[in-house]
């Protein structure tokens, strides 16, 4: 079974939570032989410009997830242009690509609606939703594994798309449990976009 890995890096919504699990997470696909796609917050990765630069040299792909991590549906015109071009001009200075690239709307708001999906199309950027969502912020391994369990069967042969974070610790459970029991050798991840 072939699935769609994606990772939002960001500055966890918690303050309280300090945890930065994506050297392990780079170490498990790195070990594995797995790529995937990885939708940064502008600001996060202007502050971690080596670790986004780490992270496309390792063969992944580097998407555009806003500069502050904001409800697209909430922005003005301007407000959202800025969002992304001003993250997407970051991207490029480590990618080298013209952009736009690939991206994610932060808690997929807005993603239903018309005026979102009608200025992204004007601004030249698509919106990568998700097919599974691991829940791996509420940080119960157990919770996050049975919950990978159920969702994945409904997606045999389909290629879901999964989304995990950067921060939790429960990303670390939910990514090994699909490593290891969804037919380990064909757990691979497959580019969203054509030209990534
Ligand atoms: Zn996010």
């Amino acid at each position: 079974m072939r699935i769609k890995l994606t990772f939002d890096v960001e500055f966890p919504s918690n303050p309280k939570i300090q945890n930065n699990q994506l050297e392990q997470i780079l170490k498990i696909l790195e070990a594995n032989k797995i790529t995937a796609t990885f939708f940064i917050e502008g600001r996060w990765a202007q502050a971690n410009i080596e670790q986004v630069a780490q992270i496309h040299d390792l063969g992944h792909v580097l998407g555009n997830h806003t500069f502050h991590h904001c409800q697209c549906i909430n922005l003005t015109p301007f407000g959202l242009y800025r969002e992304l071009t001003k993250t997407d001009r970051i991207l490029t200075s480590i990618t080298g690509k013209r952009g736009p690239h690939p991206f994610r709307l932060p808690y997929g708001s807005g993603h239903k609606s018309l005026y979102v999906k009608l200025m992204l199309k004007m601004l030249g950027f698509k919106h990568t939703h998700w097919d599974i969502d691991s829940f791996d912020w509420r940080d119960d391994a157990a919770q996050i594994i049975r919950n990978l369990e159920t969702q994945i069967i409904d997606f045999k042969g389909k290629e879901p798309v999964v989304l995990f974070h950067s921060w939790p610790k429960g990303t670390l459970a939910g990514l090994n449990y699909l490593i290891e029991n969804v037919e380990v050798e064909e757990v691979q991840s497959v580019r969203i976009h054509k030209n990534d």
